[in-house]
């Protein structure tokens, strides 16, 4: 009986991870890569959701926003480069902010160049210059 229960739980496949999974590790890598297709625009005003008027937890900011939709996930990012995920807004709601004003661009990349949010990349200039 007791080995019987635990041939039963060995037939239980855990769940695929990244590293298991090829597609998933393919996503993984390209993103790593840089060659997701992010795209961006600007908000130069206030960003209200559900009520509170998103502010950067680093700096205080309140408004002057960029704002990232990679897929499904949309991330809000600041002057500061500070910058986190913001469950509450969708893809719909970044069209939604596109439409509302700011600047659009197509890749992160782009936007970081010609917005100056690009904070995160002074490193890797420097690291060109020699
Ligand atoms: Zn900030």
């Amino acid at each position: 009986m007791l080995s019987e229960d635990i041939r039963a739980d060995r037939t239980v496949l855990p769940l695929a991870t990244p590293e298991d999974d090829p597609l998933l590790r393919l996503q993984a890598e390209t993103q790593t890569s840089g060659e997701v297709h992010l795209r961006c625009t600007t908000h130069p005003e206030e960003i209200t959701i559900t009520g509170i008027t998103v502010m950067c937890a680093r700096c205080s900011a309140r408004r002057d926003w960029m704002v990232i939709c990679d897929r499904n996930t949309v991330s809000i990012r600041c002057r500061c480069s500070h910058q986190w995920v913001e469950c509450e807004l969708s893809r719909q709601d970044f069209e939604g902010l596109i439409d509302s004003g700011g600047e659009y661009f197509p890749s992160l990349e782009a936007a970081a160049q010609c917005a100056g949010y690009d904070g995160t990349l002074a490193g890797t200039y420097l690291a060109e210059r020699r």
